[in-house]
């Protein structure tokens, strides 16, 4: 079968204990274990759903998570399972493609190319880096119902630039990864923007370079005109880099790794930069600390710190979290200057995320003007309806006298 997806000749079958027809036929893609009878012995892996006996959908279930089954298809009772999942998987790829038209291009071959439920690929992430593309699942059990042998040929049909595919687990997997096609080199370059970058894809956090704040970086280079710039929980300097590109006169990386800290200056060199960039391997907390001590400032300062929310429960925490790291930067930016704020929680919504901004300016006793609000590029879709898969926040704040 020309499918993506592996799935047995003889489906398990689940039926629903509550009515989320209305739900999935919206759009949404996940079923949540409280619609399921509790005495269900649930196995990981592929099947149908069904409510009231009525065949629903084909998912895959997560048998250990509150996100119980991701729908890959809605079902109809006429065709056969083989044949709608056949067509939809080429409906589905097709229109993946045709929403990436415009990559690669002169300026940017970099972007991804599945973004999970938001392409219909629940789980799945695919992102290209020039010639290489690298894939990652959201689950352990998604990377087992994927068919990675398809994948390969449908990638290498219809981006015939590729010249690896390389499949990345998370960085505490004993495995980090495995070669699909090709060899994985040890540096991957690629362009954003017409900005050249490099990653050291097998160790680098997610699929190796955070794709999604392409659109951000590039407004940050409109105002870095002459100004000093401060980027804390920099990575690899992606809007360090812009700032320099934008003229910035001095760029300061702050990251606790050591490694993107010195692939911050590399992504420097390889552009032929020669703005003053001060690298500095530490803890932004302390960092941040230590200036508001010495009463330094700086004309731009972006704070785009990792998840503090990697569930519900810890929200308040992490709400608390953010409102002190943003109070802090705000605190080093004169008025007149730029803050920069940004969030990858799937938990904080865009509303939460201006809340939290409010309570930071008050905090710091300022005031801010917004100047831009950004988010996801056009190659990270999400569902309408599953707004948590809206989860990129990102802010440009002037302060005021
Ligand atoms: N802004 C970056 C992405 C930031 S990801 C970009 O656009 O590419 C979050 C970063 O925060 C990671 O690089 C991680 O190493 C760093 N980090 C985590 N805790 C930190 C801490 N206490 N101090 C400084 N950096 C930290």
């Amino acid at each position: 079968m020309t499918v993506l997806i592996n799935y047995p000749k003889n489906f398990l079958r689940y039926d629903l204990i509550r009515d989320v027809t209305k739900h999935v036929k919206r759009g949404h893609r996940w079923i949540f274990s409280d619609c399921f009878a509790s005495t269900e012995k649930f196995q990981d892996g592929p099947a149908l759903v069904t409510f009231k006996k009525q065949q629903l959908a084909f998912v895959v279930v997560q048998k250990d998570t509150h996100l119980r089954a991701r729908i890959i298809v809605l079902l109809n009772e006429k065709d056969s399972v083989d044949f709608q999942l056949k067509k939809y998987f080429q409906s589905q790829w097709l229109k993946t493609l045709e929403l990436r038209a415009q990559f690669p291009n002169e300026l940017t071959n970099s972007f991804r190319f599945i973004n999970g439920e938001g392409d219909g690929f629940p789980g799945l992430i695919i992102d290209i880096y020039n010639d290489t593309a690298v894939i990652k699942h959201d689950h352990p059990v998604m990377e087992e119902i994927w068919n990675h042998e398809k994948l390969v040929e449908w990638l290498k049909r219809d981006l015939p630039y590729l010249k690896c595919i390389y499949l990345k687990r998370k960085n505490d997997e004993e495995e980090k990864g495995a070669n699909l096609y090709g060899e994985l080199s040890p540096e991957v370059s690629f362009k954003e923007n017409g900005v050249q970058f490099t990653s050291n894809i097998r160790d680098a956090a997610k699929t190796g370079f955070f794709l999604d704040q392409r659109d951000n970086r590039k407004m940050i280079s409109h105002f870095s005109k002459g100004k000093k710039v401060l980027n804390l929980f920099s990575y690899t300097g992606g809007f360090s880099v812009y700032a320099a590109i934008g003229g910035a006169s001095e760029v300061t990386s702050v990251d606790i790794a050591a490694a993107a800290v010195a692939a911050s200056q590399k992504n420097f060199d390889i552009n032929g930069l020669k703005n003053t960039h001060h690298a500095i391997h530490a803890d932004a907390f302390e960092f941040l600390e230590t200036a508001q001590k010495e009463k330094k400032t700086w004309d731009i300062v972006i704070t785009d710190p990792p998840s503090f929310a990697p569930n519900q429960k810890a929200l308040p925490k992490a709400i608390e979290g953010y409102t002190r790291v943003y109070a802090s930067s705000i605190k080093l930016v004169p008025n007149g200057g730029l803050f920069v704020a940004s969030s990858c929680s799937s938990h904080i919504s865009q509303e939460q995320f201006l809340e939290i901004l409010q309570n930071s300016f008050s905090t710091a006793r300022r005031k801010g003007t917004v100047v831009s609000i950004g988010g996801q590029p056009s190659d990270h879709p999400f569902p309408l309806v599953m707004s948590e898969l809206r989860y990129l926040k990102f802010a440009i704040f002037r302060l005021d006298d």
